[in-house]
């Protein structure tokens, strides 16, 4: 879905520059959301050099798990559905694998074959009332991990169903993310940060030695942070912030379902989650909006080297375990 520019204050990096190495940005609009990347480099034209590859990174993982475009890999698994099974890269195989271990430990609140509900839920703005609870049925019928079959040896996937779909809406952002960033190490880059739109992946320090830093909002004055923190070689997520929403009669429904009921979740704003990896963290981040706050943290604190802050529906703060706030500025804390 289209993301609004006004998401990007939801994590806000604080720029800095020194003598020599310097940072270069640049900014672009790809899998339907703004990308922020930024290298530390030597010269400009290194820095260009390696924001390239960064963005050809970026395009190629689009291509791939794209379900607008209808060829590729993943298009033809669902345009197969209940047919037949689709041979596909040993990528996208791996990433569905993955996909389906986290539908697990979520206890299928993290589903990517919810995506026949998105003929139901449109959240683009053309929606003009709310679907009938019998579509809902009909459509949620088709939405379940534990029917997508993955043939190991053959490398191939099935959709079991007629009309199954599956869509990298909720995870896609941050394995793109984190492949920029393991592709720009490679080419020995020592520092940078890749932002698609609030989901990030840094490595390295700034050019003046400082920690790359993200902020969460204050939900009580949205122009500002609530907390500062030092991110190091990690990942951090936010799922939702305060514009991605529609409302009807009153009530705010997100752009995330609940696999199970096919209706969108509530009752929460916005997850940030922290993770090694921002693929794991993008699709926690999600999951988290389904499985509620406290059943999220929960699940957060069983996971190693994974933190989150949370902000329900109230403007309460919730956080994992090993979260510790600095500066804090007035609000509610669960
Ligand atoms: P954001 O765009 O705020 O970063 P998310 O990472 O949470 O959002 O992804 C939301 C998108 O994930 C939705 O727009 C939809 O494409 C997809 N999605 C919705 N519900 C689920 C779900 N339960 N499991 C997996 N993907 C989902
Ligand atoms: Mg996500």
């Amino acid at each position: 879905m289209k993301i609004p520019f006004l998401i990007f204050f939801q994590i806000i990096l604080i720029q800095s520059v020194s003598a020599q190495d310097k940072k270069y940005d640049h900014v672009l609009k790809q899998m339907g959301s703004r990308f922020d990347i930024s290298v530390v480099a030597s010269s400009e034209e290194k820095g260009n050099k390696y924001i390239d590859i960064a963005i050809t990174e970026i395009k190629r993982i689009e291509k791939l798990i794209s379900s607008w475009d209808k060829h590729s890999e993943t298009s033809k698994i669902n345009h197969n559905a209940g047919i037949k099974p689709v041979k596909v890269s040993k990528e996208l195989f791996d990433l569905i694998n993955r996909s389906i271990q986290v539908s697990k430990i979520t206890n299928g609140a993290f589903d990517i074959s919810y995506a026949s509900m998105d003929e139901i839920w449109k959240f683009d703005g053309t929606m003009t009332e709310i679907p009938s609870a019998e579509a809902i049925k009909k459509s949620v019928e088709k939405v379940g991990y534990k029917n997508i079959i993955l043939n190991d040896n053959d490398q191939t996937v099935f959709l079991k169903h007629k009309g199954m779909k599956i869509g990298f809406g909720a995870i896609g952002k941050g394995y793109a993310a984190d492949k920029a960033k393991k592709l720009l190490q490679e080419k020995g880059v020592r520092a940078g940060l890749i932002n698609a739109s609030g989901d990030l992946n840094c490595w390295g320090k700034q050019p003046d030695g400082q920690s790359w830093k993200a902020g969460i909002i204050n939900p009580l004055n949205k122009n500002k942070i609530y907390s500062w923190f030092d991110i190091d070689n990690q990942a951090v997520v936010t799922s939702g912030n305060y514009e991605k929403f529609i409302y009807f009669d009153g009530k705010r429904y997100s752009h995330i379902i609940n696999p199970k009921t096919g209706y969108p979740a509530n009752g929460i704003v916005s997850a940030t989650v922290f993770a090694p990896k921002a693929e794991l963290a993008d699709a926690l981040a999600t999951s988290i909006f389904v499985m509620g706050a406290s059943v999220g943290i929960d699940l957060i604190n069983q996971l190693k080297g994974v933190e989150c802050v949370i902000i329900d529906d109230n403007n309460r703060i919730h956080n994992s375990k090993g979260i510790q706030f600095k500066n804090i500025i007035n609000s509610k804390k669960n």
